[in-house]
């Protein structure tokens, strides 16, 4: 699975719309201190479902918003789309392109949308759970998860390979029907 194009607005130091275009290969993101290279990242995870404001390096998730700068009033929505290649389809989903959307505004109203459509969150974990993509996943290694994956207990080491394993869907239906 490829990530073809990410679109930021409003979050974060990404205040104007702004489309990155990633080729097939290995993509560098380089640049000074503070130039937001980590809020890419931040903002690849928040689109998968990330919902602690700390783990986005904030305290509320309102300041995943563009806050305003010298030059600059804040902005009061924050949108980000991931678009993927699913032309191997392992997203199960009839669309060979995938974009996901989220978006958050200061009242705390939020959306998330498959190919331009609303869906639930719940839609979007379950479209990507065992792909590695998921809020868990392992397709985003953040600095010290390194460490986490070594010295984690044996649940969470056992978590990240079932993740690997693409057992996950069927162990989150089965606890669904379960309580059922
Ligand atoms: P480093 O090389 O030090 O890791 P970086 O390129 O990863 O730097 P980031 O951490 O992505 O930099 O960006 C930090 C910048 O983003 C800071 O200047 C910070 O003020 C800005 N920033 C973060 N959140 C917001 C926000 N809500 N509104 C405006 N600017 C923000
Ligand atoms: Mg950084």
């Amino acid at each position: 699975m490829v990530l073809k194009r990410i679109e930021l607005n409003g979050f974060k130091s990404f205040a104007d719309k702004t489309e990155i275009l990633l080729s097939p290969g290995l993509t560098v993101v380089v640049g000074p201190n503070g130039s937001g290279k980590s809020n890419v990242a931040d903002a690849i995870r928040w689109v998968l479902g990330e919902q602690s404001p700390r783990s986005l390096r904030g305290s509320k998730m309102e300041d995943v918003i563009f806050a305003g700068s010298d030059r600059r009033k804040p902005v009061g929505m924050a949108e980000v789309s991931l678009t993927l290649d699913n032309e191997k389809g392992m997203l199960p989903v009839d669309f060979r392109e995938v974009t996901v959307t989220r978006r958050v505004f200061r009242s705390g109203d939020s959306d998330y949308l498959l190919n331009r459509s609303p869906c639930r969150l719940r839609d979007l974990q379950d479209l990507f759970s065992d792909t590695g993509l998921g809020r868990e996943g392992i397709s985003i290694i953040g600095q010290g998860r390194v460490d986490e994956v070594l010295s984690s207990r044996p649940e969470d080491r056992r978590a990240l390979i079932e993740e690997a394993a693409g057992i996950v869907r069927y162990r989150n239906r089965k606890r669904e029907a379960v309580k059922k």
